[in-house]
């Protein structure tokens, strides 16, 4: 290294954007094969355990939808962008304690999973925002219970209980496949949710699916959003 960070900062921004240019490229060609336009796909970079000087570099690229899974790291790093165009996603497991602080910054949040979540969120923004709060529910693909999600068969009760709570708009669904396993079955039973979910909400049109590994799946099956951390920044140094 040569100590000099102005020179450090341009060869990450050099990284960052070739990066950019091909996961966009990537989403490009899944869309293409999919029969699909690639504004119908919105990437949301996942910068979590990465530097906010990441953030404001991904930004300056024109990378505006940004996503964190952890409060205090993004509610740290949303208070040192105040006023930089950035759509704050959170992506994370989240605990009831912590919904005072994410809805003070997020744009959308795309894990509601349970019913205690959704009311103690409903509240956080009756408390402290003076707009509803765009959420999605994290829908659970398989039987382990680790990676967060409400079981299929608990979604039609979960929809009803946050389309009767006006601080939340719902807008679609979201799913992490399961871990070491064909990510295609699993996007097509996100997909036949999705079908049910726009009949019931026909607002609620965000599928947000696929990461680095298996975005070309997700897009296939529809998703809208996909949620890109290491290909864009680089493998994690911790855990996220
Ligand atoms: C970390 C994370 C991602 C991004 O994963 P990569 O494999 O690094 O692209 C996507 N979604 C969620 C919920 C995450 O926690």
């Amino acid at each position: 290294m040569t100590g000099d960070p102005e020179a450090a900062g341009s060869t990450r921004r050099a990284e960052l954007a070739a990066n950019l240019t091909a996961v966009r490229a990537r989403i490009a060609a899944a869309c293409t094969a999919a029969g699909r336009t690639a504004d119908e796909v919105t990437l949301v970079a996942v910068t979590k355990t990465f530097p906010v000087t990441d953030v404001r570099l991904l930004v300056d690229l024109g990378q505006h939808d940004v996503g964190e899974n952890r409060d205090a790291e993004a509610a740290t790093k949303a208070a040192e962008l105040t006023g930089l165009p950035v759509r704050w996603h959170f992506v994370g497991q989240l605990q009831r304690n912590k919904v005072n602080s994410v809805v003070r910054y997020a744009d959308l949040v795309h894990s509601v999973d349970r019913r205690s979540l959704a009311a103690a969120l409903a509240g956080a923004v009756a408390r402290h925002r003076d707009h509803p709060l765009d959420v999605l529910i994290q829908v659970r693909l398989d039987e382990a219970e680790g990676r967060g999600g409400v079981p299929a068969d608990e979604l039609p009760g979960l929809v009803d209980d946050v389309l009767a709570r006006p601080e939340l708009r719902l807008r679609g669904l979201m799913a992490v496949a399961p871990l070491g396993a064909d990510p295609d079955p699993a996007f097509a039973r996100l997909a036949e949710h999705t079908a049910w979910l726009r009949g019931v909400a026909p607002d609620a049109r965000i599928v947000s699916a696929g990461m680095t590994g298996d975005l070309e799946a997700a897009v296939r099956h529809g998703a809208t959003h996909v949620r890109v951390g290491s290909g864009l920044l680089g493998t994690r140094a911790k855990l996220g």
